[in-house]
């Protein structure tokens, strides 16, 4: 007899297909792309004090293929917190 997998299978397969691919990303190499504030935006756009510290950065994930392999490429942005009383 050569019968059709049945539907339990089918999700379990679906399944263990979606966890080795959240693996796989998972355990992607990672790059940094640290992005510093450009010098004219340094200063508070509200009170024009250039008296800043930084904050936790902002960070956003792309994939890209580089010829053989997938990448994780994470952009790091500085993020500036004026620390004058507003
Ligand atoms: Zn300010």
């Amino acid at each position: 007899m050569h019968g059709e997998p049945c539907a339990d299978l089918a999700a379990a397969i679906g399944q263990h297909k979606r966890k080795q691919n959240e693996e796989r990303k998972a355990a992607l190499e990672t790059d940094v792309v640290d992005q510093v504030v450009a010098d004219h935006k340094r200063a508070c756009p509200k009170c024009v004090s250039d008296d800043m510290t930084t904050a936790e950065p902002q960070e956003r994930a792309d994939y890209g293929y580089v010829p053989g392999y997938f990448r994780r490429r994470v952009h790091r942005q500085e993020v500036l917190v004026c620390k004058s009383p507003s």
